[in-house]
């Protein structure tokens, strides 16, 4: 049986969360409801609880229901839904595309023409409709994808953080049996790494330090440079022979990474950003470099078409859960798992939430 009302954490103000009983709501066509069983906090979140993206129009209005990277289970199916069935295990992606856009009909749904447009189908749970900090929440079928037995809620609620992580490494590829790197072993930087690891790179190097980079070893990165110790640059051409590494996925958003990247890669290397800057801070590199030695500079937003693959290198083993989630808690105990993931406490990674 499906209740009418449920729990939500909602954003009544900024810094201001409260746990609400609003009503279920029911799905429309081509929407299934689920039952939110595991909610893991992003980075983006305590950011728009903090006010930090309210120009970005995050939220839209209060309360409002934030949450856009969980896993759950569907117990109820909207008009015309054949793709899934009651009992269905999932997970889900934060975009779904308006569909009819250029960029949407290039499968670029994640920067789509039309966002924040609900009239013309665009959603972006979490972000511009509600999300996942509750017990049910309806999701465009396009937006979910169904979990292997094997994955649990806790680890299946990682889908978007890996997707990032797979999106932003398909941007430069791998080099098979080459040397590459990744800066910040966040949640991101830790999926990439297994990754590029599981996809044929001989050395992978993580820049990091502290617990984070400690953990990184423990689940596979092969060498591991703490920068408050040693110059990452100077040790990546040690490495490498004076040559610097094929590929770099820039994960930890620090000022000094794109300089450090740049003079870390080797002539004809590859690096795309994954994080999120404060411009004004980030120090340029010598951008004739980038001419000179033709490297390739990419950014990647999101995780467009690449959930299916996420999810088979779970199966698979490529990509363990396991230390990347370090802490759960209750729904009720939202405000504890935040400042739990905001200040680290405990080696917080990722923090997962269960309504
Ligand atoms: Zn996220
Ligand atoms: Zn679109």
């Amino acid at each position: 049986m499906i209740p009418k009302t449920m729990k939500a954490c909602q954003l009544v103000a900024f810094n201001k969360l409260e746990i609400r009983e609003v009503p279920v709501p029911t799905p429309g066509p081509d929407e299934v409801l689920c039952r939110i069983r595991a909610v893991a906090i992003c980075g983006t979140d305590p950011e728009i609880i903090f006010g930090h993206h309210a120009k970005k129009g995050w939220p839209p209005r209060f309360p409002f229901t934030l949450g856009h990277e969980w896993a759950g289970e569907v117990v109820a199916l909207g008009p015309n839904v054949t793709e899934f069935k009651v009992g269905d295990r999932v997970a889900g992606e934060a975009h779904k595309g308006c569909g009819a856009c250029e960029n949407c009909l290039k499968g670029r749904y994640t920067l789509c023409l039309n966002y924040g447009k609900e009239e013309k189908g665009h959603r972006h749970y979490g972000f511009t409709v509600p999300g996942a900090n509750c017990e049910y929440n309806a999701y465009s079928t396009k937006a979910l994808r169904k979990i292997p037995d094997n994955l649990s809620f806790e680890h299946a609620s990682l889908l978007d953080t890996a997707g990032v992580a797979l999106h932003g490494i398909e941007m430069i590829g791998v080099t098979p049996g080459g040397t590459v790197a990744v800066w910040g072993p966040g949640p991101i930087g830790l999926c990439a790494m297994q990754m590029m690891k599981g996809m044929g790179a001989k050395t992978v190097i993580m820049v990091g330090r502290k617990h984070r980079l400690k953990v990184a070893g423990e689940i596979g990165a092969d060498v591991l440079i703490d920068f408050e110790k040693e110059d990452p640059v100077k040790r990546i051409l040690e490495i490498t022979g004076g040559k610097g590494v094929d590929e770099i996925q820039e994960c930890s958003g620090a000022s000094v990474a794109l300089k450090e990247c740049l003079a870390a890669v080797r002539k004809g290397g590859k690096i795309n950003l994954i994080g999120f800057y404060e411009d004004s801070k980030v120090l340029l590199p010598p951008i004739t470099s980038i001419v000179m030695n033709e490297i390739t500079l990419t950014g990647s937003r999101a995780n467009p078409n690449v959930s299916d693959r996420v999810l088979n290198m779970f199966a698979a083993g490529i990509l363990k859960g396991d230390k990347v989630v370090s802490h759960t808690f209750p729904l009720e105990k939202y405000e504890e798992a935040l400042d739990t993931f905001v200040h680290r406490k405990d080696g917080a990674i990722k923090v997962v939430v269960k309504p």
